[in-house]
């Protein structure tokens, strides 16, 4: 239920990360929200979505609801958000612009899961990912500002993550699914391709 969503987390202003925030925004709006938004991410990136909602007039939608910014510091293991469910912590990543993965701790469960946000293999990937229950990882090829699916297992394996899941990678006119066996080069447990609305319950 829309009701539900309070928080988000921006990890980084490219188009293909933040682009549906407006019409997020006016959705949520069209079903009658009331209450206040809570967005997080770094100055780079809020300052752009306070220009974006510049742009689409935001203000001028009668009764908008309140959305709340919340800058997260460019700093190692920052603590983003804290609240009875989650407990959820930021790093530097290496890409193009300002940029941060994120370690999620699900306080009911007990959980862990790590997510490299787009990032080149450095040592921040491994501290958030380290010992968890599932690590969502780039693996859009190597090169600058990214990782490819073995560099994903290399960092897997480091931070002995339990369960790899590949996410960003190619399906423009490729098959993605040798990028599977790829990272079982590096990395020895359980390997799986992210698909879009899928589901992981932690
Ligand atoms: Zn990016």
């Amino acid at each position: 239920r829309h009701e539900d969503l309070d928080d988000i987390i921006l990890t980084h202003f490219h188009p293909d990360h933040i682009s549906g925030v407006p019409i997020l925004l006016m959705q949520l709006w069209l079903l009658g929200r009331k209450s206040p938004l809570q967005v997080y991410g770094l100055h780079h990136c809020l300052t752009r979505i306070e220009d974006m909602m510049h742009a689409s007039a935001c203000k001028t939608w009668p009764g908008f609801f309140p959305v709340q910014f919340h800058p997260v510091p460019e700093q190692d293991n920052v603590l983003v958000l804290d609240n009875d469910d989650f407990r959820i912590t930021s790093w530097p990543t290496r890409h193009f612009i300002p940029t941060i993965g994120l370690r999620i701790e699900v306080k009911t469960t007990g959980t862990i899961v790590g997510y490299s946000c787009d990032t080149e293999p450095i040592p921040n990937i491994v501290e958030l990912s380290r010992g968890v229950d599932l690590l969502l990882h780039e693996a859009a090829g190597s090169g600058y500002g990214h990782s490819s699916a073995a560099q994903a297992g290399e960092i897997a394996a480091e931070a002995r993550a339990k369960r790899l899941a590949l996410i960003h990678y190619n399906v423009w006119e490729t098959d993605p699914r040798p990028l599977i066996n790829e990272a079982r080069t590096t990395y020895s447990g359980p390997v799986e391709l992210a698909v879009d609305f899928g589901e992981y319950p932690i």
